[in-house]
């Protein structure tokens, strides 16, 4: 019934690009597939929607989002199975926080549902695009931006919904290094943290660029109040684990993005009965742990990378040395479990995977 009332407008490019893609080497995000999805938000309800080939988009100057930043998106991933089907893993999660992002951001929402569903039939357009190897995924971007032609500051009152999907392999290609930000602040109480908004991602470069300089991939952002305890690391949630327990830090605060790879590994966590706690985690206490052994592991988690080995962290004038990746057997067995999820190969107890 959904898929009706939707009516999709379809209109396939010619040609597909397929063919011309080097699978064994495919830079992330760079290589986009044959069509994009738009709806159109107008006269207070959104429009069809209308799949068409991916082309570019014309925008007259004083485009409000360009301006003033009215800007969401979300990440998500396909991947296909074993057994040739298609799965997207949780794709109502990212239902749910596109529409909390759009709150945040005077944006109009998206039904979860309808979300889903257009997410759903635009990855079944781009199938021939999903690829097949292990490590690699179709990438799905869904964003909104206010178009508006008006320079002033209001919530604009037109929008476009739109998706495109990129192949990808892994992001990160060897073990990660973060530094701990004790200046920089990625988002305060109060502020947009929790949305996927565009303007975070602007704010972060800069200081992200000073980490990089100095050696490291990424910052480990910390309350931007007293610095002192840890949020989440450039575009991952962070997990730690001591005394054989997850730790991760709490999202109460509004100042953490809701990361839906972090929620997956500790609902497997707990499914298996390994102790999580969420909870606010100092630096003091990371620092120390690192130093005196006790730290037994630490990970970035997020769509792109799933879960990324972290293997040094600057803090200070020091760099500290966490134990090494063999050693590190739950994120290792996780990980696994979750790529075995998305490729079919054992049950979803739980029925996280949406069939195309
Ligand atoms: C997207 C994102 C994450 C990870 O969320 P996932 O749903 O796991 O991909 C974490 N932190 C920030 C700031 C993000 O933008």
């Amino acid at each position: 019934m959904l898929q009706e009332t939707l009516n999709i407008k379809i209109t396939k490019a010619s040609e597909s690009r397929v063919s011309e893609v080097d699978w064994s080497n495919l830079p992330f995000g760079k290589i986009f597939s044959d069509h994009m999805l738009m709806m159109e938000y107008k006269d207070g309800e959104w429009q069809q929607p209308e799949i068409l080939p991916f082309g570019n988009v014309s925008i007259h100057p004083a485009t409000s989002s360009i301006h003033y930043g009215q800007s969401i998106f979300e990440g998500m991933k396909a991947n296909r199975r074993v057994d040739g089907k298609i799965s997207i893993f949780r794709p109502e999660m990212n239902a749910k926080r596109f529409a909390e992002s759009c709150e945040r951001m005077c944006m109009p929402v998206i039904p979860e549902k309808m979300f889903v569903e257009l997410v759903r039939k635009f990855v079944e357009v781009e199938s021939a695009w999903i690829p097949e190897m292990d490590d690699y995924s179709l990438y799905i971007r869904p964003f909104m931006f206010a178009t508006d032609e008006f320079i002033g500051i209001r919530p604009s009152e037109t929008y476009k919904f739109m998706i495109f999907t990129c192949p990808v392999g892994s992001y990160y290609t060897e073990p990660v290094r973060v530094k701990i930000e004790e200046f920089y602040s990625r988002a305060s109480v109060g502020g947009v943290g929790r949305a996927k908004t565009a303007g975070n991602y602007g704010a972060s470069l800069y200081p992200a660029r000073k980490g990089q300089q100095e050696g490291f991939h990424q910052l480990v952002w910390t309350d931007s109040k007293e610095h002192k305890y840890i949020e989440e690391s450039g575009t991952m949630n962070i997990v730690f684990m001591m005394n054989d327990t997850l730790i991760s830090p709490s999202e109460e605060s509004d100042t953490i993005l809701r990361g839906t790879t972090k929620r997956a590994v500790l609902d497997i966590a707990k499914m298996w009965g390994i102790p999580v706690e969420e909870r606010k985690v100092s630096v003091e206490e990371i620092i120390t742990a690192a130093k005196n052994g006790t730290l037994q592991d630490c990970f970035g988690a997020g769509t792109a990378a799933t879960i990324a080995p972290i293997v040094k962290i600057g803090f200070r004038d020091e760099v500290l040395e966490l134990p090494p990746l063999e050693t590190r057997t739950t994120s290792i067995k996780i990980k696994n479990y979750l790529d075995d999820l998305k490729a079919g190969k054992v049950e979803d107890p739980l029925n996280w995977c949406l069939i195309v």
